[in-house]
């Protein structure tokens, strides 16, 4: 799919080319093509701008596709750090003995939130984390607890909104679902397993404008309870005689209908949550919750028996591919680029600062990359920014190249006081269409690089110190300089986790991001050069801040 993405981006350049040929031998006879040779030219080498950064955002479109839910965002980090050499090491055990300094390593926890560094072979206790922050998760919609759901004549799941979605963004899309599941293992046992239907098996849609009165028309306003339920299939085919399927799938729902006469709506028959069907087999009260034709699709998909299926967390996402847009190609379009897309940007920064063996060896200090989940709903969580993951990793990690045992305090709190955060979230790009949303004087565009993003009042964790430090990185770096970005004084601000980590554990920190339209989108957009503007920032950190950090006083 990615090759198709960047050969299209290689074709367009090549039409333009074609087209500039064209127009130089076509004699001064009009053509199709109204670009004069010089413009096509101009065009051309407009395009070619972005070529560079093209190799950069297929990688990006790849992961992007490849992780509809935060369960596939981390496993696709793994993924990746496993192939770069990084190993993976369990919170359950004792980690001293098996950190070494030059070690590449990784953990996660409840597989939605990942922890990754790289110890210098300079490192010494008391040394400082260089850490880079983001977020696993996106705004979305979920399949509630009890997920059986139908009105005329349509069978639908009964979902939930996750985070501050835009959300009539969702109506009218290619929907499908994905998440984990609980399963019950063939050897006994229980296990979690990832699941993603590939094709659109669900559909809000949006109400025809011919029911719609023009003040409701000129007031779309959407009901989050009532509007957004998707439709999973028609009831009609249940009608149909001779579909194999139809009539499997209509004795799945008697089979559960029959049992949900036995148990209590809120499934208390004693039983509990937690099995497909009970040791007499009788269907179990979670189960009478579903949708059977949605518990057989993810038996389908999984190739287990549908009592096999034992829970699940599932979310919906837009199946359209991720894919370059802009005459010159110069945007990235996709789902879920706040934050994945700084997830993506800090990963790479990681492993390419981690495969230099000359740098990584005289690294006095960690490098980290956490990528929490649930910042969409305030990172109040055990895999969220608001959990001890941040402060542990570094008390463990500092114990564990410290010989074990008890970390003396004082070398902790050297670590903590030597150690830096940039939180990566995506920032605001000035709208085209509504400028006057973005306070005057600090309107970051797409393509000019990172933005620093600062609020007197803390919703961003910047400071004069900690934005200097990105702007003297980058400056000693040859990168673009960082653009700024504040709210205006009569707008409510964002958050981000770099206040909620600074909180917790003390560590200095700097709220930055890749400028984006459409932020909360189904389908956001932002710039291709970014991309390469922000994984260069983010090594130079990794690879300069000691030193820049060695010259400031205090
Ligand atoms: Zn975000």
């Amino acid at each position: 799919m990615r090759g198709h993405l960047f050969a299209s981006a290689g074709r367009r350049v090549a039409l333009i080319m074609s087209s500039a040929a064209a127009s130089s031998s076509a004699g001064g006879r009009p053509t199709r093509t109204t670009s004069s040779p010089s413009a096509s030219a101009a065009l051309l080498s407009m395009a070619a701008t972005f070529v560079p950064h093209h190799p950069i955002a297929q990688r990006a479109m790849q992961y992007l596709d490849a992780s509809p839910d935060p369960f596939h965002a981390t496993q696709n980090a793994c993924d990746r750090l496993e192939a770069a050499g990084f190993t993976a090491i369990d919170e359950k055990d004792a980690w001293t003995g098996k950190l070494n300094k030059g070690g590449k390593y990784y953990f996660t926890r409840n597989r939605s939130c990942i922890v990754a560094f790289a110890i210098g072979g300079a490192y010494e206790p008391g040394n400082g984390f260089k850490v880079i922050g983001a977020h696993t998760d996106s705004p979305n919609l979920r399949v509630k607890p009890r997920s059986k759901r139908s009105a005329a004549g349509c069978t639908q799941l009964d979902v939930e909104c996750y985070g501050g979605g835009l959300w009539h963004t969702w109506f009218d899309r290619d929907l499908s679902l994905s998440g984990r599941v609980m399963v019950r293992a063939s050897g006994g046992g229980f296990e979690q397993r990832l699941v993603r239907i590939h094709r659109p098996v669900l559909r809000v849609p949006t109400l025809c404008i011919h029911l719609q009165s023009a003040e409701e028309r000129e007031a779309f306003k959407v009901n989050k309870e009532d509007h957004l339920q998707p439709i999973l299939a028609t009831e009609a085919l249940k009608s149909l005689t001779g579909d194999v399927n139809a009539e499997g799938e209509e004795a799945a729902v008697e089979e559960a209908a029959e049992v949900e006469d036995d148990v209590s709506p809120t499934g208390e028959d004693g039983g509990g949550k937690g099995g497909g069907k009970t040791d007499d087999g009788t269907v179990h009260a979670w189960s009478s919750g579903q949708e059977p034709l949605l518990v057989s699709l993810l038996a389908e998909a999984l190739e287990v028996e549908t009592d096999a299926i034992l829970d699940f967390e599932c979310s919906l996402y837009d199946t359209q591919p991720a894919s370059l847009s802009g005459l010159h190609s110069e945007f990235l379009v996709s789902s879920r680029l706040d934050n994945l897309a700084s997830c993506f940007v800090a990963t790479e920064a990681l492993i390419e600062h981690a495969d230099d063996a000359d740098v990584l060896a005289n690294d006095r200090d960690v490098a980290l990359v956490a990528l929490f989940d649930h910042e969409e709903v305030g990172s109040s969580s055990t895999s969220g920014a608001g959990s001890p993951v941040m402060g542990e990793a570094v008390r463990r990690i500092s114990s564990a190249l410290s010989g074990g045992g008890a970390l003396a305090d004082d070398l902790l709190a050297a670590a903590l006081a030597n150690s830096f955060v940039v939180s990566a979230d995506m920032a605001h790009a000035v709208h085209p269409n509504y400028a006057s949303k973005h306070e005057k004087s600090h309107g970051p565009q797409m393509n000019r690089g990172l933005v620093i993003k600062s609020n007197a009042n803390q919703r961003y964790a910047s400071n004069g110190v900690t934005s200097f430090v990105v702007r003297e990185l980058a400056r000693r770096a040859g990168l673009p300089p960082p653009q700024e970005f504040v709210v205006r004084n009569d707008c409510p601000c964002g958050s981000t986790i770099g206040p909620i980590i600074s909180a917790n554990t003390g560590m200095r920190a700097v709220d930055v991001g890749m400028p984006q339209l459409s932020m909360h989108s189904v389908r956001e957009v932002m710039g291709v050069a970014d991309l390469t503007h922000g994984k260069n920032m983010f090594k130079a950190f990794f690879a300069d801040f000691r030193t820049v950090d060695g010259m400031l006083d205090g």
